[in-house]
C-alpha cells in the first residue's frame, strides 16, 4: 500500500506485559524494512530509553529517539510552562521530566503531573490536591482506563487521573494519545506525509483516535471490534498482509 513510516503502539501490540508478542520482533524488522518505524506509548512509568532498552532485550530493534512516549509530551509541555513539579507516577515520568530540566517535589510546584502510578496512595492525592489548591496546573500523561499485562489488565493512568480530579474539581490537560500536544510531536519526529503512515494500535479511544486525527490509515489489533479502523488485525505479524 506504499507506507512509508510505521506508528506502533507498545502495550497490547508488541507486548503483553514484559512478555513479547509472538512474531513482534520478526514484524517489526520486516516494517523497517518498508520505512521508518516510530513507536508510540501512552505508558508512562517508563522513560523513553527504558521503553527502547525494554524492546530491544525482547529482541525488537529500537532506539531512544524511536521512541514517544505520554511522559516525554508531558515532560516537554511542562518544561514550557513550570519550573518544579508535584508528580503522581513512576520513574519513568520523573526522569524525562528531569531530563527536561523540570524540578520534582518541593514547594511551589506550578504543575501536578499524573500518570501510572502503581504505588499510589490517599497520601499522594491529598499532596496533590494541595498543590492544585494553591493554583497549580493539572497535567495528565494519559487517560487510559487500563494497561494489559501479562496477568490481564490492570487499572491504567486514567483511573488515577479520575481520583485527583474528582478530588480538586479540575480537568487536566492531556499529554499522550490522542491529544494535540501529542499530534504535534509525532508529525514534528516522523516528516512523512501522514496519508503515507500506517498507526498500528489496540485501543480504538486513544490509538486510532490519534490516527485519524493525524489523517494516518490506522490497524487496531484485536479479537473484536471491527469497523472501527481501517483493518482489524489479529495479531502484530498479519500487518504483512497491508504491505
Ligand atoms: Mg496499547
Amino acid at each position: 500500500m506504499g507506507f512509508s513510516a510505521f506508528v506502533v503502539d507498545i502495550d497490547g501490540v508488541l507486548l503483553r506485559g514484559s512478555e513479547p508478542v509472538e512474531g513482534a520482533p520478526e514484524t517489526v524488522a520486516e516494517l523497517r524494512r518498508h520505512g521508518r518505524v516510530l513507536f508510540l506509548t501512552n505508558n508512562s512509568t517508563r522513560s523513553r530509553a527504558q521503553h527502547a532498552e525494554k524492546l530491544r532485550t525482547l529482541g525488537i530493534e529500537a532506539r531512544e529517539e524511536e521512541v514517544l512516549s505520554s511522559a516525554y509530551a508531558a515532560a516537554r509541555y511542562v518544561a514550557e510552562r513550570h519550573r518544579r513539579a508535584y508528580v503522581i507516577g513512576e520513574r519513568g515520568l520523573r526522569e524525562e521530566l528531569r531530563r527536561c530540566g523540570v524540578g520534582i517535589g518541593g514547594r511551589r510546584c506550578g504543575a501536578v503531573v499524573v500518570g501510572l502510578d502503581r504505588r499510589f496512595t490517599y497520601g499522594k492525592l491529598a499532596r496533590a490536591l494541595r498543590h492544585l489548591l494553591e493554583g497549580a496546573e493539572l497535567v495528565a500523561t494519559n487517560r487510559d482506563r487500563t494497561l494489559i499485562t501479562e496477568h490481564g489488565l490492570i487499572p491504567g493512568a486514567g483511573a488515577v487521573v479520575a481520583a485527583v480530579e474528582v478530588a480538586s474539581g479540575k480537568r487536566a490537560t492531556v499529554t499522550g494519545k490522542p491529544s494535540e500536544i501529542m499530534a504535534k510531536l509525532v508529525l514534528e519526529r516522523l516528516g512523512v506525509e501522514p496519508s503515507r503512515v500506517l498507526l498500528i494500535g489496540d485501543k480504538v479511544e486513544t490509538d486510532i483516535a490519534m490516527g485519524r486525527r493525524l489523517g494516518m490509515r490506522t490497524a487496531l489489533v484485536s479479537e473484536g471490534a471491527r469497523g472501527q479502523a481501517d483493518h482489524v488485525l489479529e495479531s502484530i505479524t498479519q500487518v504483512r498482509s497491508l504491505l
